[in-house]
């Protein structure tokens, strides 16, 4: 069995960890690409959300690279994410490539449900076995993201530009190769060390900007194209409402963790613009301009692909958090056809904007949200 899953952000590093430790075979597809894209939209049906073009292009390059199996997390609710799994598996039997699929439901009441679903798809390995390899690749998930979110803070403030992004990229090598508990410690140490040694400029004053939204476009870099790090070049500090390990602990591991991830704490500032679960994110998104409002950001910027059920509710309501919040929300919908220069363009017209509040401009006539 060779085992292949999508990409989408730094997810591969942690499940590649699990599955290796549980002894499966695994086979990434190259890193997504203008091919990937290209594949899965000549393939998929064109209403389709991009995460299941990217997925299936993903799967096409893992199948050219000797995959024979799929791994994919399924869903519930109004959310189409639910059934990719299977339609993708029966576009690529079209195609004549012949995948077999594991697809891991998430656990309804707690994460032992989870841990005996990978015994069963892990050839009934022992149970401490199985722990063990989850604890790592959640380590990993985990160790990615608490250096991200400090990457965040020194990119918008480093004197030197690209300086933090070789710690990043030297971060993800160290973390990737890590094999022991003790290495992944080391990798963040390491990290932590070389991104203090980064030449900065406190004194900076630089603008906040919070990202909520569809998870699969806000964590994968080549969906929202590389959007931390183009705002984080400008002097932005930038934070999402979802970083993938909080994910995982709510959704996954039932909220094992105490206190770690901020799902309930995000979803409870929805009301009254939102009050009940809309599928994927929506709830998240509203109840995170609120949130991020709050945490002192000076602007949201919503990430959705198009056709996206879920965020297209919560972008509906998003005008009037803004209004009532009294805080700038772009919404950038994203597709295969979505230049990156429009994009572009769209940023630094928001970045001029807060930037013209933050210096005390007129609020009421400079209030935007929307595309
Ligand atoms: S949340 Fe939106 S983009 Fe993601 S799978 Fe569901 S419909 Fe598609």
């Amino acid at each position: 069995m060779k085992v292949t899953y999508p990409h989408m952000g730094n997810m591969a590093i942690g499940v590649k960890a699990m599955l290796e430790e549980l002894g499966v075979e695994v086979v990434l597809p190259p890193p997504i690409t203008k091919k990937t894209l290209t594949l899965g939209t000549k393939y998929g049906p064109e209403f389709a959300c991009l995460p299941l073009k990217l997925n299936l292009g993903n799967f096409i390059e893992a199948y050219e690279l000797g995959a024979d199996t799929i791994l994919m997390a399924g869903g519930t609710g109004p959310c189409r994410f639910g059934y990719y799994a299977y339609v993708e598996q029966e576009i690529l039997k079209d195609l004549g490539i012949n995948y077999d699929l594991l697809v891991l439901e998430p656990p309804e009441r707690n994460i032992m449900e989870f841990i005996a679903k990978l015994k069963k798809i892990t050839d009934n390995k022992p149970i401490f076995q199985v722990i063990r390899a989850v604890k790592k690749g959640f380590l990993k998930i985990k160790a990615a993201d608490e250096i991200e979110k400090k990457v965040a803070f020194f990119r918008a403030r480093e004197i030197t530009k690209g300086a933090t992004d070789r710690v990043w990229q030297e971060f993800l090598q160290n973390l990737n190769r890590a094999r022991e508990e003790k290495e992944i410690e080391e990798a963040v140490n390491q990290a932590v060390v070389a991104l203090a040694r980064i030449p900065m400029d406190l004194a900076r004053k630089v603008l906040k900007i919070g990202v909520v939204g569809e998870i699969f476009t806000l964590l994968e870099p080549f969906t929202n194209f590389n959007i931390e790090r183009y705002l984080g070049n400008l002097g932005v500090e930038v934070q999402r409402t979802i970083y993938l390990s909080e994910w995982v602990n709510d959704h996954l591991f039932l909220g094992l963790f105490k206190n770690y991830s901020r799902h309930k704490e995000i979803v409870k500032e929805a009301p009254p613009f939102l009050c009940h679960f809309v599928g994927g994110h929506g709830q998240e998104t509203v109840g995170g301009v609120k949130y991020l409002k709050k945490q002192g950001f000076d602007g949201v910027i919503q990430l959705l692909p198009f056709t996206c059920m879920p965020e297209i509710v919560a972008q509906a309501v998003l005008p009037a958090v803004s209004e009532v919040e009294d805080i700038p929300v772009l919404s950038l919908v994203v597709d295969e056809h979505t230049g990156e220069a429009g994009l572009i363009t769209r940023l630094e017209a928001f970045c001029d904007l807060l930037s013209f509040r933050q210096k005390g401009g007129n609020h009421e006539k400079r209030r935007i949200s929307g595309n």
